[in-house]
């Protein structure tokens, strides 16, 4: 049987984006198990940083000051613990990676404030705080995104639902020069049910300069964050953010933007029996609705999809993030709803090799 912690989507990742890509290597992931209970800090038996450091006690590198962190996680039970300690480090050199840091950096030693603030941010580590909350931003393809509790933590698998809906997009307007004199210029209207951080909402509007999105969550917090991320990023004159729950009765307020090309979706989609597996750094952080998708972990899928022909202009698409069991589990959903004008066009995998994002399309009819 499916068991949650053997899932990547469903854990924490700490390879960065781009190494991953640059190394075209699955994320390290270590499952969690812990119990949400405060962890002691345990120092590591051998010597206090300073002591196995250097012979002058101020002279402490960054290499040293990662070691000694990645001892301090690794004897207090905290999953990826090298990576933790890299991040941190990096971070406050102000370096995106561990592995972009050069020689001199790494050699030169660290000013008491540097070490000072390490330690602060390795502490909230220490209580188990997801590294993107620790260091307060993470990158997602090509955005750096500011990231606060409890607002959702993009994951990595999820910027390949991006890709999709670009694929899409490009494929669609190809098809329309091919058939069109003078070529139309292509303004897609996009709506993301369930924005978070605005990971996906943002780098849509990045990847398609001409496009306009219409971003919504039930999440006040969510909605913040994503206005703060748009204006950071400089995109928010594309985005319309609004503070609502995703219902059946959405579509008269969500038609003021002219009928959708494209609707995306990483919606709530964990089974509710599966909840309690899931990591300690989920469970104690982040927003527990923004992951619990009801018994079936369909509940908002299916009022996306019931909402969906309303919405969508002739030939829309909708895109979403599924949990491996949904793909068969839509299938059934959409036979049993002939009288919806949807069609389950394809199911792609992620980067782990399960099937993840659904392609439904509405038919003309
Ligand atoms: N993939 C998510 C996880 O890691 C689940 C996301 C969701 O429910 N949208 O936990």
């Amino acid at each position: 049987m499916w068991k949650p912690e053997t899932d990547f989507a469903t854990m924490r990742c700490l390879t960065h984006p781009l190494l991953k890509r640059l190394l075209g290597l699955s994320p390290q992931c270590v499952p969690g198990g812990l119990s949400p209970s405060k962890v002691p800090v345990v120092r590591p038996k051998r010597s206090s940083l300073r002591q196995s450091c250097s012979a002058r006690p101020e002279l402490v590198t960054a290499a040293d000051v990662v070691s000694y962190w990645q001892k301090v996680f690794e004897t207090n039970g905290i999953p990826e613990a090298r990576e933790s300690s890299e991040y941190i480090v990096s971070f406050v050199l102000g370096a995106k990676t561990f592995q972009s840091l050069n020689s001199k950096s790494l050699r030169t030693p660290l000013t008491a404030a540097q070490q000072e603030q390490i330690q602060q941010l390795s502490h909230k580590r220490l209580e188990r705080m997801p590294v993107q909350y620790v260091l307060g931003e993470w990158d997602f393809q090509d955005l750096t995104l500011k990231m606060r509790p409890p607002v959702f933590i993009p994951r990595p698998e999820t910027e390949d639902l991006v890709s999709l809906v670009v694929e899409e997009e490009s494929r669609k307007c190809e098809k329309n020069s091919g058939l069109c004199f003078p070529v139309s210029v292509p303004h897609p209207v996009i709506l993301e049910i369930g924005c978070g951080s605005g990971a996906v909402a943002l780098s849509l509007l990045s990847k398609l300069p001409k496009s306009r999105v219409i971003a919504m969550d039930k999440e006040e917090a969510a909605v913040d964050l994503t206005r703060e991320n748009a204006h950071r990023l400089r995109l928010q004159e594309r985005i319309h953010i609004l503070h609502r729950d995703v219902s059946y009765n959405s579509a008269e307020q969500l038609l003021l933007w002219g009928p959708i090309d494209f609707i995306v979706s990483n919606p709530p989609y964990v089974f509710h029996e599966d909840m309690a597996s899931l990591d300690a750094e989920i469970l104690r952080y982040e927003d527990l609705d923004a992951l619990d998708g009801g018994d079936d972990g369909m509940r908002v899928i299916k009022t996306i999809l019931a909402l969906a022909p309303s919405l969508l202009k002739d030939s829309g698409s909708v895109f979403l993030e599924v949990d491996p069991r949904h793909p068969d589990m839509v299938e059934n959903w959409l036979q049993a709803h002939r009288n919806l004008p949807l069609v389950l066009r394809a199911v792609h995998k992620d980067f782990c090799g399960k099937p993840r994002f659904l392609h439904v399309q509405k038919q003309s009819r």
